[in-house]
């Protein structure tokens, strides 16, 4: 059996253990690197080879879209790791880093549970670095920190460990004033600002594959010193070799990340105004894959075969080839004609996608993003809102 095979045939497996499984996106201002980060934990999981990893092949899918005529929006992946002795389903949607595009990473946010702010660490918290953070807080979706492009203080700003670690404690600060500024009304929301010493921090190098953060130090026995020595030194294999990104930050999401059953009873008043009393709501707290349908759209995207495939987060019940389906705001019901997963930007089909996962349905014609799909007439979920932002022009 193939390598591509074998994977998708464990993630089959993990999508029935919602507790094992992370739903989360990657955000970040443009440029921080969110698109190289995503390529290096694909490779990590063993989606692309680990030298096509930078090259920005796999969710960058630009060149992609023009070769085989398709428009992905936000690209979605499904892929495991393990982590303390438990394989775990990671699903990650790629959000757009381009300020047009904040609709698309509004609607990415109500499909996931964690996001990984990604901030470069030379230029720092951005405007949209603010936008994507207001976006996820508003969703209930809890954030980590990923500061990138550390190689570069090291051996390009030739900064010193005070200088350098005065700079990081810098970003964590804005970043957690920024959380604290957007959270301090909701009662629903903990204190989620983020912490080295928590290990919801991690710092590291996109481009060159090499991450820390304290948890992981612990476990590798590598200091700061030890590390900024092997990237001014050009080591930068070695770095990878010993502390790899993929590793750190996959690590960062299944410890840190809510998973959908923790998840759904906090985030479901939040996005829906049904009768939180009833059955409905029972079971999409629960997360109760034998309860009704209730899936919700994020994005559209065309295939050339198979036409528009809707993808969104299923909340409740599991999504079967066959079903027929009530989609909000149009009459009659949309007949499902396959539900599958997304895997390195392409689709797989699978027999069903329990509730807590993120699912690709085709046949559901009437659909457009936001729309909520259902086995019941149900009160819609609440609509997305587009949050907009003042066009940056980058230096
Ligand atoms: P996105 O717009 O957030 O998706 O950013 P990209 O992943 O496309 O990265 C933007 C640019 O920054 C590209 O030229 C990358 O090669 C570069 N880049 C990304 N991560 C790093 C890093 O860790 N170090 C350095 N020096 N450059 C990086």
């Amino acid at each position: 059996m193939g390598r591509r095979k074998k994977i998708v045939q464990e993630c089959e497996r993990l999508m029935d253990e919602p507790e094992n499984i992370r739903n989360i996106a990657i955000a970040a201002h443009v440029d921080h690197g969110k698109t190289t980060l995503s390529d290096n934990l694909l490779a990590g999981a063993g989606m692309i080879s680990d030298e096509t990893a930078g090259e920005q092949l796999a969710m960058d899918t630009e060149e992609d879209e023009q070769e085989r005529g398709i428009t992905i929006d936000a690209a979605n992946v499904s892929m495991t790791h393990e982590y303390e002795d438990t394989n775990h389903l990671i699903n990650l949607i790629d959000t757009p880093g381009h300020v047009d595009f904040g609709g698309d990473v509004t609607r990415a946010m109500r499909a996931v549970d964690g996001a990984l702010v990604v901030v470069d660490a030379v230029e720092g918290a951005m405007p949209q670095t603010e936008t994507v953070l207001r976006q996820a807080l508003r969703e209930g979706v809890k954030p980590t920190l990923f500061i990138n492009k550390v190689d570069r203080l090291i051996s390009e700003l030739q900064e010193g460990p005070e200088e350098m670690q005065q700079r990081l404690l810098s970003v964590i600060h804005d970043v957690n004033e920024l959380i604290r500024g957007m959270t301090q009304d909701m009662d629903d929301i903990d204190d989620w600002t983020v912490s080295v010493e928590e290990g919801t921090v991690g710092f590291g190098s996109a481009l060159y594959k090499w991450g820390v953060s304290m948890p992981s130090m612990q476990r590798t026995g590598m200091d700061f010193g030890e590390i900024m020595e092997l990237e001014r030194n050009d080591n930068r294999q070695e770095l990878h070799e010993r502390t790899p990104l993929s590793d750190v930050v996959l690590d960062m999401v299944c410890e840190h990340f809510p998973n959908p059953v923790d998840a759904q009873p906090m985030r479901i008043p939040r996005i829906w105004r049904g009768d939180d009393e009833s059955e409905l709501a029972e079971t999409m707290r629960l997360v109760d894959e034998d309860g009704e349908v209730v899936f919700m759209v994020t994005d559209i995207a065309m295939d050339p075969h198979a036409g528009e495939v809707a993808s969104g987060r299923v909340f409740s019940g599991s999504l079967e080839k066959g079903q027929e389906l009530y989609v909000s705001g149009t009459a009659g019901k949309n007949r499902v004609q396959s539900v599958g997963i997304y895997m390195g930007g392409e689709r797989e089909e699978v027999d069903h996608v329990p509730a807590g996962n993120i699912a690709a349905v085709t046949g559901l014609r009437d659909a457009i993003a936001g729309s909520t799909v259902s086995s019941v007439e149900m009160t819609p979920f609440e609509s997305i809102e587009h949050i907009s932002e003042p066009v940056i022009t980058k230096s």
